[in-house]
């Protein structure tokens, strides 16, 4: 038994994984906060993909700077490369990639199914092949886990099948009651093995939520010692509201809602997800080809079956109007690659609409991006300056898009969790501003 596990025995250990309040209601929207062993979100969040640990072409200072307080990671992608076992070594994806905020990872589930032609799905898992170099892997919901585990994110998803578009109802239900015994599955492991999470070696199973520079002092036995901790990745990692205390915790695990475009299936899926118990639950397999009414309509219809006191994750969404859209109708959390896909290739959201840079009428053009945004490229740069960088092939048009591309997202959330405070206390000194360079 390890020091820090004897020092942990004389005080009172409270185990918790994330705590999520909802601070004010405007109709179904909700804002909140959740607490998460690497700082605060505050919700309706837009959490930006960082698929390799990596946020493309944009370094973690300027994401810290935009006021980014979660991010996703692709465990498909990180278990490909550079490897799990590699990532859990150096500390965990947090420490690996000098991100002190919290972090969320998918199952690896939504990539076996859409970047493998030649999967194969049985009901131990799923068999398919590295879309890098064709060698042949295995995921089962225990080997997801190990491996979201061994990355370490805050909240982690449990693996799930996500049920292809269009699809029949008997399809659709297998499908539904597969995940549905995979969640099982998933909970099992976690439960069994969350202790394991990098972050906290030798420390009896948790770390101390928001204090992990005390954590590192008291884990004798941890393979990255304190002296290795980067301090300023402390420091940079205190939440901006403290956390109430340094309560015990670990990793939170997500229960997924699978059941197509069936409303009847996807009660069904939530109540039965809801019985194996989470702390929060995602709404996965929409936007997977079908028309967005519809992809609205199962969010609305889904959510009704939903706790309400709990955090809920649409899963791979969407254009900023759809965001909004989706918080309206009290979804906390979602995640897409929309803006830094589309920043990369020239498409930019703005206040006036999109606008395709690469367009020549810009060539010319000495206005702002985006008159009415604050993001430090709006606010040194023409257009006629990014037309020029993206015609030219130039790294810098991919980093200046997405920086304002994500500055555009986090801000429209922000508006949305500002009308919601705003309908509860008008002109309250609540209602923060966010920081503008
Ligand atoms: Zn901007």
């Amino acid at each position: 038994m390890s020091e820090a596990h004897r020092a942990a025995g004389s005080v009172t250990i409270l185990t918790v994984s994330i705590q999520f309040q909802i601070e004010a209601r405007s109709g179904r929207t909700r804002t909140g906060r959740l607490l998460t062993p690497h700082g605060e979100v505050e919700t309706p969040v837009f959490m930006p993909v960082g698929t390799l640990a990596s946020v493309k072409g944009v370094p973690q200072d300027i994401l810290e700077e935009l006021g980014v307080q979660i991010l996703l990671g692709n465990t498909y992608h990180l278990y490909l490369r550079p490897g799990v076992e590699q990532v859990r070594k150096l500390g965990g994806l947090h420490r690996f990639m000098a991100w002190p905020r919290a972090i969320l990872t998918d199952s690896g589930g939504f990539q076996v199914f859409s970047l493998n032609d030649l999967r194969r799905v049985t009901e131990e898992g799923v068999t398919f092949r590295s879309h890098l170099d064709g060698s042949s892997h295995f995921f089962s919901p225990e080997s997801a886990m190990e491996a979201q585990i061994g990355l370490g994110a805050d909240i982690i998803m449990a693996f799930d099948e996500c049920t292809e578009y269009p699809a029949d109802r008997e399809r659709v239900r297998a499908s539904m009651e597969l995940t549905l015994r995979w969640a099982e599955r998933s909970k099992k492991y976690f439960e069994e093995h969350k202790h394991e999470v990098p972050w906290n070696r030798g420390h009896v199973g948790t770390v101390a939520l928001g204090c992990p520079r005390e954590r590192s002092s008291s884990a004798g036995d941890h393979e990255v010692s304190a002296r290795q901790e980067p301090a300023e990745l402390c420091s940079a990692g205190q939440p901006r509201a403290a956390v109430s205390t340094c309560s015990e915790s670990t990793q939170a695990l997500f229960g997924i809602v699978q059941g197509g475009m069936d409303h009847q299936l996807r009660r069904e899926s939530a109540e039965r997800t809801i019985e194996i118990g989470f702390p929060g639950y995602a709404i996965g397999g929409l936007s997977v080809g079908e028309p967005r009414a519809l992809t609205r309509e199962i969010v609305e219809s889904t959510l009704e079956h939903l706790p309400a006191e709990q955090p809920r994750y649409l899963m791979g969404v969407g254009t900023p109007e759809e965001i909004v859209e989706y918080a309206n109708l009290g979804i906390d959390m979602m995640d897409c690659v929309l803006p830094t896909r589309a920043a990369r290739h020239g498409l930019l959201f703005t206040s006036e609409g999109k606008i395709s840079i690469k367009q020549a009428r810009y060539a010319g053009d000495a206005a702002p991006l985006d008159p009415n945004c604050g993001c430090r490229v709006c606010q040194r740069y023409s257009r006629a300056y990014l037309r020029h960088l993206y015609a030219s092939n130039e790294v810098l048009a991919q980093v200046l898009n997405t920086i304002h591309n994500l500055s555009f997202y986090l801000d429209t959330m922000q508006a949305v969790r500002h009308s919601v405070l705003l309908g509860k206390e008008t002109g309250s000194s609540c209602v923060r501003s966010r920081p503008k360079p």
